[in-house]
């Protein structure tokens, strides 16, 4: 499971960068790096392009996980880079970028989409696993989640599209509830397809997302 990347448009980069000549690379040495959008070899080449159009890079990094406390330790670690620098570009996830811009009193431009959490199938190939809707619904679905492997996250499904197994938008999909519904059947709880999910309470997922969970067992005392 990761945050899956994807590199932007270098004509969006540039003009995000237009106005800054020094610029400061950070890529981030986890989840950017398995999905080959923000790790060492995806920083060398955005440099080349940055001098391509005349930057001049103040510093090249990456930070082992850029969306922790090893951020701030980097632009501690790497200060003249930073100070040097007009503008940060963080090739990480959307998590790293805040954590850069929390701590940098410096623009901190994105170079890479944050699309999901996800998990790689092949080589550059990957699939949302979780879109953190608040509210899951696994327990009833086998373990399948239809509100991201569902065409139309369908809560009480399948729709009218299903045609053996595979879903209305061809491609050769897999239909998620036929997969839920084998699943189920093979494990014996088909009774859990006529149980009514209720339309999804989007309060659950709260903006800004802030929640205050209890401690647990000797955490608690
Ligand atoms: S139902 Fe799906 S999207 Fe919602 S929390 Fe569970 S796995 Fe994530
Ligand atoms: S065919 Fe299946 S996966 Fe496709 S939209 Fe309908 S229920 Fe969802």
């Amino acid at each position: 499971m990761k945050t899956i990347t994807r590199l932007k448009d270098m004509d969006k980069i540039e003009n995000s960068l237009a106005g800054d000549t020094g610029v400061c690379i950070v890529g981030c040495g986890t989840c950017a790096t398995m999905c080959r959008t923000g790790g060492q070899e995806q920083v060398a080449s955005m440099k080349r392009s940055l001098q391509a159009l005349g930057k001049v890079l103040t510093g090249t990094l990456v930070v082992p996980t850029a969306c922790d406390e090893l951020s701030p330790q980097a632009v501690r670690d790497h200060k003249h880079a930073f100070d040097d620098a007009d503008a940060v570009l963080a090739m990480t996830c959307a998590f790293g970028v805040q954590t850069l811009a929390s701590t940098l009193m410096r623009p901190v431009i994105p170079a890479l989409d944050t699309l999901f959490l996800g998990k790689e199938q092949a080589v550059g190939s990957y699939s949302e696993i979780c879109m953190q809707c608040g509210e899951c619904v696994l327990e009833d679905t086998a373990g399948i989640c239809p509100v991201t492997a569902c065409h139309k996250g369908l809560l009480n499904g399948p729709c009218g599209g299903t045609n053996k197994g595979k879903c209305e938008i061809g491609n050769d999909t897999d239909c998620a509830w036929a997969m839920i519904y084998n699943r189920l059947q093979a494990m014996g709880r088909l009774d859990r397809m006529r149980k009514y999910q209720p339309p999804k309470n989007y309060q659950a997922v709260s903006k800004p997302g802030k929640v205050q969970i209890p401690l647990q067992g000797s955490e608690a005392q």
